[in-house]
């Protein structure tokens, strides 16, 4: 018996040990260094995975100049990283625990437009973007809305960040209620790195490799999932005589990574059985109506390839018009509205995009004042709220006499800061040292059109090694941000019809570069090992 408890405790001592030693050790000799060999077998394994799977995108123009391939009939790898990199549990399971609360908020911030309202029509003086948003919603509701339900697809964004104490803990980039994408990209990136671990003589033996695989990637079934409930809550055709009903994915004029676009869209029309449909953003108002004599303001699709049939469509899923960019002029604005107004669900609805502003989560993020997160969450189990609280990074207004605004201004405290627009889609941004000459720069009264974050400052000595989409391998020190994936279904009176959290992004970065968007071209895609 004696004999016995001492083997347990020896294993026990050892399990202990190793996990230390493994916390300790888990970048320093991580990814293992490859000979060219190795380094040129992987390559080759992973460019001719993704096109055989569709981990793809569309050449941007310095990749592939536009007179090499003048019919658009080209496609390279998506960036990926030739090794999936270590995630600290804790961290990945807290996001995942948190997401449908998430979702719970930010449909609950949209249903409360006295609140969000207030917020944002002290930016519009300050930022044009926000107030012609502003502006379409107040245009529709003076006409009212005829669609009392909003879908939300959305990703949650963090780092692990490492304590003083040496402890990761799960801290908020931000929230994003539009256009969250990534979603059928990351999923592949998931299979690609299991596939390879699984694959004899792959990787150099190392006892990461050898400790598992990825967890599941549903983030597909989640995505598609939360647009055929919304489809199926639309319930029958309004127009008369009915129509057959569809959903619209709304996309960019030459959009690139229209391949993570399809891995949702075949879900839903194989799937779910859902027609589906893309129409570019400059051809909303040449391929859709609305009738104007059905008060129902159904929104018609009319299929270019096929003019004579017509269908009505349910949802309307946004990967276009998170930009200002993208609103060139003001047909763009009427198309928005004419989305808007119509009775097809939006996803997200105007409110909900302007939810999403990085100004909502500094007001939510505020230490003193009112508990809004308490009030937003009342049915929620306060642990659960201080949960989601602890994954808010310290952010502030830049209002005079503020603290936010000695941090911006004094260059020692503004290198452990970024300041940030309220923009969407990455390269908007200003850090560090750059942040007190850019913020004189402005007049003082477009400062509150910004909001002062803490740098969340993750682990220093992670490496990976990157295949960027030229073919280009780049090795060195990296900062991985792990995204999670959520959906809901909601009435204006804040009835949840659905909400569900499922599938996760991770994307790897240099650890010189601040800003971290794949389709800005800044980081690759990436999947996790948990430890
Ligand atoms: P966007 O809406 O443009 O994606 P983000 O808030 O996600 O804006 O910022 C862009 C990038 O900047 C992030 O992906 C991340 O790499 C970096 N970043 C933003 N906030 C922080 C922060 N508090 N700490 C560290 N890095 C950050
Ligand atoms: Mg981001």
């Amino acid at each position: 018996m004696g004999f016995c408890l001492a083997i347990i405790l020896r294993f026990a001592y050892r399990v202990q040990l190793n996990a230390l030693v493994m916390d300790e050790s888990i970048y320093t000799n991580y990814p293992p260094q490859l000979s060219s060999e190795q380094q040129e077998y992987l390559v080759t394994a992973t460019k001719d995975w993704a096109i055989q799977n569709g981990l793809a995108v569309r050449p941007s123009p310095a990749v592939l100049p536009k007179n090499a391939d003048p019919n658009g009939v080209l496609a390279t790898n998506a960036p990926v990283s030739l090794f999936p990199s270590p995630f600290p549990k804790v961290c990945f399971n807290e996001a995942q625990a948190l997401q449908t609360v998430y979702n719970q908020l930010y449909a609950a911030i949209t249903c409360n437009e006295d609140w969000l309202g207030k917020i944002i029509e002290d930016l519009t003086d300050v930022d044009d973007f926000v107030a012609n948003l502003w502006k379409t919603h107040l245009t529709v509701q003076k006409e009212g809305y005829v669609q009392d339900l909003s879908l939300g697809l959305y990703r949650s964004d963090y780092m692990a960040h490492v304590t003083p104490n040496n402890a990761p803990a799960l801290k908020q980039v931000e929230f994003n209620t539009i256009s969250s994408s990534f979603g059928g990209l990351s999923a592949l990136v998931r299979s690609l790195h299991t596939e390879l671990l699984s694959t004899p003589l792959t990787y150099p033996p190392h006892p990461l490799l050898q400790s598992g695989t990825p967890p599941d990637n549903t983030a597909v079934e989640t995505l598609s999932g939360g647009l055929a409930e919304a489809h199926k809550a639309y319930g029958p055709s309004k127009s008369s005589p009915g129509l057959p009903l569809c959903v619209l994915f709304i996309v960019q004029d030459g959009e690139r990574n229209v391949f993570d676009q399809l891995a949702l869209l075949k879900r839903l029309t194989g799937f779910h059985k859902v027609p589906t449909f893309r129409v570019k953003s400059n051809q909303i108002l040449d391929q859709t109506s609305i009738p104007a004599d059905n008060s129902s303001r159904p929104l018609i699709y009319h299929p270019p390839h096929f003019p004579e049939s017509a269908f009505e469509v349910t949802t309307v899923y946004l990967r276009a018009y998170y930009s200002p960019d993208e609103y060139t002029s003001s047909r763009d604005w009427e198309a928005r509205t004419h989305l808007e107004r119509s009775a097809a669900i939006k996803c997200p609805t105007v409110l909900n995009q302007l939810a999403g502003c990085k100004k909502i989560q500094q007001v939510l993020a505020e230490p003193t004042g009112p508990d809004h997160l308490s009030s937003f969450l009342k049915d929620v189990d306060p642990t659960i709220v201080a949960r989601l609280r602890e994954t808010f990074a310290p952010q502030y207004d830049l209002s005079a006499g503020g603290q936010g605004r000695d941090l911006a201004l004094n260059p020692e405290t503004a290198m452990k800061h970024v300041l940030k627009p309220q923009r969407e889609g990455g390269g908007n941004n200003v850090y560090k040292a750059e942040i007190p000459d850019f913020l004189r720069s402005l007049p003082e009264s477009d400062w509150k059109g910004w909001v002062l974050m803490e740098l969340i400052n993750p682990a220093a000595n992670a490496e990976n090694v990157a295949l960027r989409n030229d073919g280009e391998v780049l090795r060195g020190n990296v900062i991985s941000e792990l995204g999670v994936y959520g959906t809901i279904l909601w009435e204006k009176t804040g009835k949840i019809l659905h909400n569900d959290e499922g599938g996760w992004l991770l994307r790897t970065k240099g650890k010189e570069v601040n800003e971290g968007g794949v389709a800005a071209g800044f980081s690759s895609l990436d999947s996790v090992l948990l430890y």
